[in-house]
């Protein structure tokens, strides 16, 4: 049975959870019973019915067949009507825009990269993201009344109720950007918006690996960024002023380098792209033996190289990255020290192509000390890679969708 919180909630809140927890267990478990559902969520079959009632009623759920007697009528099993909405995820990098288009399953039926051409401004880059989306919606062929809504995630901080980007520090300039009314007014679809981070964490708890679990913390280790994000009981943990899970500014070494927070010695300072090509580069020239020793300008060294020596077993870039291990396992054991999350998951595009990176990131944590609830936490590599965080944006309108059907009578 489903654990929830429930505290001093509202019955607004309260239909919305029922709603929820009735929704996900169809998508997750379908072909499912009502019988399943209620027992599931603890809730009585005939509130489950009159929830399911509604669902099909608005062609979001359907009946599939008949499943297996217990005893008695066999019962009518449910399922998600796939194609009866869709919805747009979008991630905005510094470097690229990734966009998918999800049926209700939230299975991709489109997708695009495209680069990001910040030099080109701001202007340019916003209203070149509109033209991407609706060139996009025109190409995938969806029914556009059945478009529920764009999710856009981005670089931190934010504010995610205003939708503004707050000056992000690999955008220079974009200073309390409204993003959110500029996509919806432009595009004329329902926008939603929220830091990437917390778009990752969600698509793995909506989607992914995290799907049964109440309390989940998701790193997002990019090359030039370390963020996070926390569902706690269900929800989203912002903090004050959507500062929560900033892990890439908890101080490791109060002595190190400068970040560009301001402090020295982040967890970024000391696990980013930049730093493993210094340390590679720096190897190299000092005589050190590697694949990578054949290349004729050690100064045009590349992140990409470096991981695929590693793919290679290259011992030199290894050893570089085993470094980069320690302190993202230090980060880790910190974060399960503040909060204790049954699960964390590693995601970013430092990560995509680097399973061993991972792989060494698990097993240091494993061997690291800690109480019992440490030992018993959960880490794994994320589920979508370069998909993450936009799938997470999907993850922001379907759960604005939930929230709007649970409370029309
Ligand atoms: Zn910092």
């Amino acid at each position: 049975m489903v654990h929830v919180n429930v505290g001093s909630i509202n019955s607004e809140t309260m239909k919305a959870l029922n709603l929820k927890i009735v929704f996900d267990y169809i998508r997750r478990h379908e072909p499912t019973s009502r019988r399943d559902i209620a027992e599931y969520g603890g809730l009585t079959v005939a509130s489950v019915s009159k929830i399911t009632g509604k669902l099909i009623e608005k062609g979001l759920v359907v009946e599939t067949g008949e499943g297996q007697s217990v005893g008695g009528r066999k019962p009518a099993m449910l399922g998600i009507n796939a194609n009866c909405r869709y919805a747009v995820g979008i991630d905005l990098t510094a470097e690229y825009i990734k966009l998918v288009i999800t049926n209700f399953k939230a299975q991709v039926i489109y997708e695009l990269h495209s680069d990001t051409q910040l030099e080109r401004g701001k202007e340019y880059v916003l209203h070149r993201l509109c033209t991407l989306i609706l060139q996009s919606i025109e190409e995938s062929g969806i029914d556009k009344e059945k478009l529920i809504g764009i999710g856009l995630v981005s670089a931190g901080p934010c504010d995610h109720e205003k939708g503004s980007m707050q000056s992000p520090p690999n955008f220079p300039g974009w200073d309390n950007v409204k993003i959110r009314d500029y996509i919806q007014e432009n595009t004329g679809f329902p926008t939603f918006f929220d830091k990437d981070a917390v778009a990752a964490v969600m698509a793995e708890y909506w989607f992914g690996v995290a799907s049964e679990c109440n309390s989940v913390f998701a790193c997002l280790i990019n090359q030039s960024g370390f963020g996070g994000g926390l569902i706690a009981n269900g929800q989203i943990f912002r903090g004050y002023n959507d500062g929560a899970c900033e892990i890439g500014h908890t101080i490791i070494d109060v002595h190190g380098a400068k970040c560009a927070c301001g402090n020295y010695g982040c967890l970024e300072t000391l696990v980013n792209g930049s730093l493993i090509v210094k340390e590679v580069t720096d190897k190299l020239k000092l005589g050190n033996r590697s694949v990578l020793s054949q290349l004729d300008n050690y100064d045009k060294i590349t992140l990409a190289a470096i991981l695929q020596a590693v793919k290679n077993g290259d011992p030199l870039c290894r050893s570089v990255i085993d470094k980069t291990a320690d302190y993202i396992s230090a980060g880790i054991q910190n974060v399960a020290t503040i909060y204790s999350p049954e699960i964390i998951v590693l995601s970013g595009n430092m990560l995509w192509n680097c399973d061993y990176l991972i792989q060494t990131v698990i097993s240091k944590v494993q061997k690291r000390k800690g109480n019992k609830f440490i030992k018993s936490m959960t880490v794994v590599g994320g589920t979508f890679g370069e998909n993450q965080c936009a799938l997470g944006g999907v993850a922001l309108v379907l759960e604005n969708f939930y929230k709007e059907i649970s409370i029309e009578e």
